[in-house]
């Protein structure tokens, strides 16, 4: 893309509606603009983001063998009446009439919505075990909506809906869940800690909460450091193994790590101090095993191998996939603006012309931009007749991991400067080799599909 064919409504200013960093730099970015309170048009550069996220969490759901499917955003009232929850979820539920006075929701998780279509066409033990998700926009009618997308009215979440014969199968999916999650987020650059959390309106007994240490998370935290040394990697895991699921989630739960609603003051004192952590943290995700809470309700039933009919054993598993983004960038900024991780960032290199409209420059960022796109990179080349100073702010605002410089004087010893938004460090290359580098970092750390 070439910056000035581009739609990139950058502001100068701190938007003074904007408490935390991660609000002040999508508005300043140009990445979202609010339509009314917590809700918010998404712009082209946050729309890439959003895409690239939700890329990565269709793969990581998809290798888990879970099916996406799409349920639509309006529901009837009369399936949340059968569960009970029409009368229990209360003002966060937003409620209308259609034309013939029919209760209508715009849907804040889909139980209900997903249990009528399991009922309508499973009946039998031999099609589970069964798990779909979609990732859709909800609605919820916060009574604070803040800190921009991270606490929306209207926000877009990937919420998946297990179905099992037996509560162990349900705790496999469980499990399952939590390890396609942990790639997930490292996936993105992120370090989210499973914690041991509180069920809430959804139910249940069994729920963890993935949370992203920042100072401005909305939770209290409470671990032992001994968890943010542990990572996933790039292990290989058959998703079918019940055995090397359980042993991800022990390991990654074994350690104390919990939220404030589940904190244990005399577990947490026996961790050896020096260990002891009390931080923030930002909830990204939540995982559910809730029995046949549902399915008992909804009469969700299938006929076992006995021949007798049971309640189907269900879970439900969110990932708050726009709030990530104000997640990623409270964990990856600094003074200058956004650093994204190579896995979500909206374009793969900034190109920076240091004269535009020089002969030669031009030439070099035009063949600078067909070979990174040949390599099937999406570079972003700021061809606008700016100061050098300028284009650099807004390359640093927007957070490309990588940009290449080019200047005449550069180029005259046959080199291009190629350097890094995280550590700020710059290299002289022959044009060639920067393309080299650029290619290669992407290729260890691929970045999520998007347009
Ligand atoms: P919270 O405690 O933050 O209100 P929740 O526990 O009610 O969230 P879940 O039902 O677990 O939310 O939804 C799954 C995920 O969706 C959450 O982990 C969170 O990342 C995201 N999410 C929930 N509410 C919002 C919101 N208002 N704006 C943006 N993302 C949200
Ligand atoms: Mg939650």
């Amino acid at each position: 893309m070439r910056l000035s064919r581009y739609f990139l409504p950058v502001l100068k200013e701190n938007p003074s509606e904007a408490q935390i960093v991660s609000h002040r730099l999508m508005l300043r970015a140009g990445m979202i603009k609010q339509s009314s309170a917590g809700i918010y048009s998404w712009l082209p550069l946050g729309f890439k983001v959003l895409k690239k996220i939700e890329s990565i969490v269709h793969d990581e759901q998809i290798r888990a063998g879970h099916i996406p499917m799409q349920m639509p955003t309006m529901q009837s009232a009369d399936l949340w009446r059968e569960s009970g929850r029409y009368e229990a979820y209360g003002q966060e539920m937003l409620r209308m009439k259609d034309r013939h006075d029919r209760d209508m929701l715009f849907t804040p998780t889909a139980e209900e919505l997903i249990t009528d279509i399991f009922r309508a066409h499973v009946s039998s033990y031999k099609d589970l075990p069964l798990t779909m998700y979609q990732i859709q926009w909800k609605f919820r009618d916060e009574i604070r909506p803040r800190f921009g997308v991270m606490r929306g009215r209207e926000f877009y979440m990937k919420d998946g809906y297990n179905f099992d014969l037996t509560k162990e199968d349900a705790l496999h999916a469980y499990n399952r869940h939590l390890v396609s999650y942990l790639r997930t987020y490292e996936r993105m650059g992120l370090q989210a800690i499973p914690m041991r959390a509180d069920s809430g309106p959804i139910g249940g007994d069994d729920t963890h909460e993935f949370l992203v240490l920042a100072d401005t998370g909305e939770s209290e935290v409470f671990y032992d450091s001994a968890v943010t040394d542990l990572t996933f990697g790039d292990r290989e895991i058959d998703y079918d193994s019940v055995e090397q699921c359980q042993g991800v989630l022990e390991e990654f739960t074994s350690k104390y790590a919990r939220t404030d609603e589940t904190h244990d003051e005399a577990v947490f004192l026996q961790i050896p101090e020096e260990r002891r952590r009390v931080a923030r943290g930002i909830e990204v995700g939540q995982i559910f095993y809730f029995g046949t809470k549902y399915s008992d309700a909804m009469g969700a039933t299938v006929q076992g191998p006995d021949g007798k009919n049971v309640p189907v054993h269900m879970g439900s598993h969110g990932i708050g996939v726009s709030r990530l983004l104000g997640a990623i960038i409270e964990a990856s900024h600094d003074d200058k603006g956004i650093v994204w991780p190579e896995g979500v960032t909206p374009f793969h290199c900034g190109i920076v012309n240091l004269k535009q409209g020089d002969e030669e420059a031009d030439a070099a960022c035009n063949q600078l931009y067909a070979a990174l796109t040949a390599a099937g990179l999406d570079p972003l080349y700021d061809d606008r007749k700016e100061r050098a100073g300028g284009k650099f702010a807004t390359m640093d605002l927007i957070g490309l991991p990588w940009r290449i410089t080019v200047g005449p004087r550069g180029l005259k010893n046959g080199v291009v400067e190629l350097t890094s938004r995280r550590t700020g460090e710059s290299e002289e290359l022959s044009p060639e080799e920067a393309v080299k580098k650029v290619v290669a970092v992407y290729k260890k750390h691929p970045t999520g599909r998007g347009f």
